[in-house]
């Protein structure tokens, strides 16, 4: 191991950032970091749910980026909710229900 002196007042350390899927890993599908794997339109592995920003498997973990994700994932679920009637008015799409139903360890 190579060691090296710096002449400097102050150093920053960026701590690697860790997503924390725990919770739904046994709901969605992961890629290899541990983040959400999403499509164009915000939508996880499981039907009707939805994610977005960091803990997402996206480019650029940047406030932009996961404010205008947040308003895409928004879109598609609302989107969704119409063609699927899965708000309350209809019954429950049978993928949806293990959602419904998912208790996080
Ligand atoms: C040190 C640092 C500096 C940064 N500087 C910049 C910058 O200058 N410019 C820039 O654009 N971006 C910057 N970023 C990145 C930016 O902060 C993120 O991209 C942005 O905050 C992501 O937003 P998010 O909503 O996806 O996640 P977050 O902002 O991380 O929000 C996730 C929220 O979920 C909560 N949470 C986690 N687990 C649970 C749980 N199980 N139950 C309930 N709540 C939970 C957390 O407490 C948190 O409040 C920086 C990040 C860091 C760490």
């Amino acid at each position: 191991m190579e060691i090296k002196e710096l002449d400097t007042d102050c150093v920053f350390v960026e701590k690697e950032l860790i997503p924390n899927t725990e919770p739904v890993k046994n709901l969605v599908e992961l890629d290899s970091q541990g983040r959400i794997i999403i499509n164009s339109y915000n939508q996880t592995s499981l039907p009707g749910v939805f994610a977005a920003g960091d803990i997402t498997n996206i480019y650029a973990e940047q406030v932009l980026v996961a404010i205008g994700e947040g308003a895409k994932a928004a879109l598609a679920a609302g989107q969704a909710g119409q063609e699927t009637d899965y708000f309350g008015r209809g019954e429950m799409p049978p993928e949806l229900e293990k959602a419904a139903a998912f208790t996080p360890e």
